[in-house]
């Protein structure tokens, strides 16, 4: 296989190693192509990819045709102008969007960090404009994660992320998941909004109950702040809705979403509710935020969803997947806990199986994610075939055989 600019994938890991900033624990594998829920390393081999590009950035599969077709054309049309002037990709994509969450307004961006911020700046202003100055603090949960900017970082509650980064941005309270009391309690007249993810995946998946969220949604309106949820990693139909907080029946006021909605390309949106659009000119920008390239992408990726029906493809085989994960955990007394929503799965082990199952995966073909040594994270894309399904789960039960011993 034809590496471009090398010679060879280890030339490209020994390139990055002299001149790339080692911010990543990288998997020394040199990805040079993808085709739909395949990749291919420098050497030639094949990979089942089931982590959708990598952290489920990319929900359509690798090159999907829908979208290189909307991409060539774009590409030779208009690529970039800034949001001094308007654009017809913008205002599609921002159609698509409102029409998808009941009307809600997006602002773009590039990147989830960058959708995490915009709801912070929101909820501040929002709290501002509402109760005052004083009403500043926004309330997220333990073990989640929002992002590495510095509001972002800060509204993330694992402190393995804040440290040798303080001091972090005041105003925000961790509280413990699945806890109503507990969140009753730390919803007080400073507080502008609450933030959660309704699947806390970095972590290692853990699902909001329906219940959870209904009981933050009637907090939220009691005590009259923001319900904000981060659907960077949930939304667009992985779980099986659009929006993971539809399995709940709430409704948000601010909506984050990034990761699968550029179609592979860079793409981020912050929606919000038109009564709580607190940002006006001047609070707020970015300056590739909804440009034509992107937009195009994010649009053909909505139409391909629905021609498709991925999302409905999405529920199917997320659910088939897990009812194999639980056989395996009926089997296996290594295995502590099966869980997640629609393709967004993960599979707990007590000791650490976990790790020694996802290098035997990589060997043999299958890539995944691992969280520490226990947990194993399974986000395949939403174009999943059932054949595909069934060889990703015969290397993976090989390798959790293997790693139990
Ligand atoms: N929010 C959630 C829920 C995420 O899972 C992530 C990334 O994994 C982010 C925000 C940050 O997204 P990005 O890496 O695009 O900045």
């Amino acid at each position: 296989m034809s590496v471009p600019y090398f010679s060879s994938g280890q030339e490209v890991i020994d390139t990055y190693h002299r001149c790339v900033q080692t911010t990543y624990g990288r998997t020394p594998i040199v990805f040079v192509r993808g085709r739909g829920a395949r990749l291919w390393d420098a050497d030639g081999k094949e990979y089942l990819d089931w982590v959708s590009g990598g952290r489920a950035g990319n929900a359509l599969g690798h090159c999907h045709p829908d979208i290189s077709e909307a991409l060539h054309r774009q590409i030779d049309t208009l690529t970039f102008v800034s949001n001094d002037f308007y654009n017809p990709w913008g205002a599609r994509l921002g159609q698509l969007l409102a029409d998808r969450s009941g009307g809600r307004k997006p602002f773009f961006c590039n990147s989830g960090a960058e959708t995490s911020e915009t709801a912070l700046k929101l909820a501040r202003k929002w709290g501002h404009q509402k109760r005052g100055a004083e009403c500043f603090e926004i309330v997220t949960f333990e073990r989640s994660f929002h992002g590495r900017t510095y509001g972002a970082l800060s509204a993330t509650g694992q402190t393995k992320f804040h440290s040798g980064f303080e001091p972090m941005v005041p105003g925000f309270k961790y509280v413990a998941w699945d806890d109503v009391a507990a969140l009753d309690a730390a919803v007080g007249p400073q507080t502008c909004a609450v933030f959660l993810e309704p699947v806390q995946g970095e972590a290692g998946t853990y699902p909001a109950s329906p219940e959870f969220l209904r009981a933050i949604e009637s907090i939220c309106r009691k005590k009259d702040v923001l319900f904000m949820v981060d659907e960077v990693q949930t939304g667009f139909g992985r779980t099986g809705r659009f929006w993971a907080y539809e399995h709940a029946g709430v409704e948000p006021d601010v909506v984050t979403l990034a990761k699968a909605l550029g179609g592979g390309l860079a793409m981020g949106a912050c929606l919000a509710r038109p009564e709580c659009c607190a940002l006006v000119p001047g609070d707020h920008g970015c300056t590739f935020g909804g440009n034509p390239l992107a937009a195009a992408a994010a649009t053909a990726a909505i139409e391909t969803l629905d021609k498709h029906g991925y999302i409905e493809n999405a529920e199917r085989m997320g659910n088939y997947l897990i009812a194999r994960f639980r056989q395996w955990a009926a089997r296996w007394d290594a295995i502590k806990d099966v869980r997640g929503l629609g393709l967004m799965l993960a599979i707990e082990f007590h000791g650490a199986e976990g790790k020694a199952a996802m290098a035997s995966c990589l060997q043999s073909g299958l890539v995944i994610h691992g969280v520490g040594d226990s947990i194993l994270r399974i986000l395949p894309p939403m174009i999943l075939t059932e054949a595909e399904a069934e060889e990703g789960l015969d290397i993976l039960e090989a390798a959790i055989a293997g790693a139990i011993g």
